[in-house]
């Protein structure tokens, strides 16, 4: 295999990313300059490298703590519950919320072998109950897994002991398209689940 066809064959693999489109990209990149060539392969290179998960919610980033973490001008008391870590940045984006996040890490599904175990759903409690928080927003998706999900957190986050007044769980509604995917909604319809979000 040359050159181009072993870049093609990789780019095949990006998501969204058929072999023409592949194609298109490979030569578009070499049409270019080879410094943008370099840059790019640096940028991949690098990447596993300088990116990892936050130690305190499982966000991407390059510090850990991760600066959404040590933001002293975010509301401690409200906590957004995500199924990725990409889920993070596409609501941080909507300038809607301005609390702190929380990472699962996936979401439950039984059929996939997939189950509570398997998230840092520990980890999230023991924020719940340090953390002094109000409201803990559940945001995934909403699909057959991400409503067992929901449906699971919420009932040990109300059995939380220590929660005299009761910790309130909500959920994103209103406009997100139902089997959607967070990361397709557009900002305007994001902004709306959030503002109308109910309680569970
Ligand atoms: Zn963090």
């Amino acid at each position: 295999m040359n050159a181009l066809d072993r870049l093609v064959t990789l780019l095949a693999k990006l998501p969204g990313v058929g072999k023409k489109s592949a194609g298109r990209m490979a030569y578009h990149i070499l049409d270019t300059s080879a410094d943008y060539a370099r840059d790019l392969a640096e940028a991949l290179a690098g990447l596993h490298r300088s990116i990892r998960h936050c130690s305190l919610c499982g966000g991407f980033t390059e510090t850990d703590p991760c600066p959404i973490c040590t933001d002293s001008g975010r509301d401690a008391s409200l906590l957004c519950v995500v199924e990725r870590a990409q889920d993070v940045r596409v609501i941080d984006e909507s300038r809607e919320f301005h609390g702190r996040f929380h990472v699962l890490g996936g979401l439950i599904a039984p059929l996939e072998g997939i189950g509570p175990e398997d998230l840092s759903i520990g980890r999230l409690l023991n924020r719940v109950r340090r953390e002094g928080v109000r409201e803990v927003i559940l945001a995934m998706n909403p699909t057959l897994e991400g409503d067992t999900t929901a449906l699971y957190l919420q009932k040990l986050l109300k059995a939380l002991p220590g929660q005299d007044s009761g910790v309130e769980v909500t959920r994103l509604a209103s406009g997100l398209p139902v089997g959607g995917d967070l990361e397709y909604a557009d900002r305007l319809t994001l902004s709306r689940s959030f503002r109308g979000r109910v309680k569970l």
